[in-house]
């Protein structure tokens, strides 16, 4: 086996904390994440973070509903490609774009990805076509022209068992999160928004803004059992976390 994980941040958003933590007053500023896989299949990303055009002007982008709620701290040189640039890779090289949903901020990196298919659940791609530019999603984060593969629970990326798309259904109806096993053998959930701090899992604290709560709690405690067997679990925006976390050129796995 030789897959690599590599972690990114492309830029943050200060939302309000109750967003993630239901009941919680405040702001928190958030990190976006996103993932490069290495695997001797193919190259994939995992959640693609913020779109370019939120490096211009976020009001014209996003709309007025979204920068109430979401004040973008994305600087150029942040967005996933140049991180990709930065260590090696183009993003013409990327064979794969798995989305963990089709969130803004977890999709808006996808046109920056010519050659790649893009991976998402089946439901999450008839909740986005349902939606279009409603409620955190928007149409020029997702419908980018790339052939799209939808798939329909879990799913093993390269037939292997390195790289598997587990349904998280809850955050969004068709929420996926991605279990991967790494080349020196550990294994990670990189959870998307189906687990976005460590306090979230530790106090099964669900979010304020969910699609389906028992769902959202059902998943939190899949993950419990995952990392009681030593999976490390990968929160979705967890500041104080992800300051731990070694970024890309380091392997993280
Ligand atoms: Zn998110």
């Amino acid at each position: 086996m030789t897959t690599e994980l590599y972690a990114f941040t492309c830029g943050f958003l200060t939302i309000p904390r109750g967003f993630l933590l239901a009941g919680e007053k405040g702001l928190i500023t958030v990190p976006v994440p996103s993932y490069l896989i290495v695997h001797s299949k193919g190259r994939a990303v995992f959640d693609s973070g913020l779109h370019v055009d939120a490096l211009q002007d976020t009001l014209e982008y996003a709309g007025e509903m979204l920068v109430r709620y979401h004040k973008f701290h994305f600087n150029p040189g942040e967005q996933i490609s140049a991180r990709l640039e930065a260590v090696g890779v183009g993003a013409d090289q990327i064979d794969i774009v798995i989305n963990s949903h089709l969130h803004f901020d977890h999709c808006g990196g996808n046109g920056q990805f010519p050659n790649a298919d893009i991976l998402i659940q089946k439901r999450e791609h008839e909740h986005a076509k349902a939606v279009g530019s409603d409620r955190g999603y928007l149409l020029k984060d997702w419908d980018t022209g790339q052939r799209i593969r939808s798939v329909d629970g879990e799913y093993d990326v390269f037939g292997d068992g390195a790289v598997v798309c587990l349904p998280t259904y809850g955050h969004t109806p068709g929420h996926q999160s991605l279990r991967v096993k790494t080349k020196t053998g550990g294994e990670f959930i990189l959870c998307g928004d189906a687990c976005y701090l460590k306090d979230s899992l530790d106090r099964l604290h669900t979010p304020g803004v969910i699609a389906d709560k028992d769902a959202a709690l059902a998943v939190l405690q899949r993950f419990r059992e995952m990392q009681d067997r030593g999976a490390r679990i990968m929160f979705g925006h967890d500041p104080d976390f992800w300051k731990t976390i070694p970024q890309a050129p380091v392997r993280l796995g």
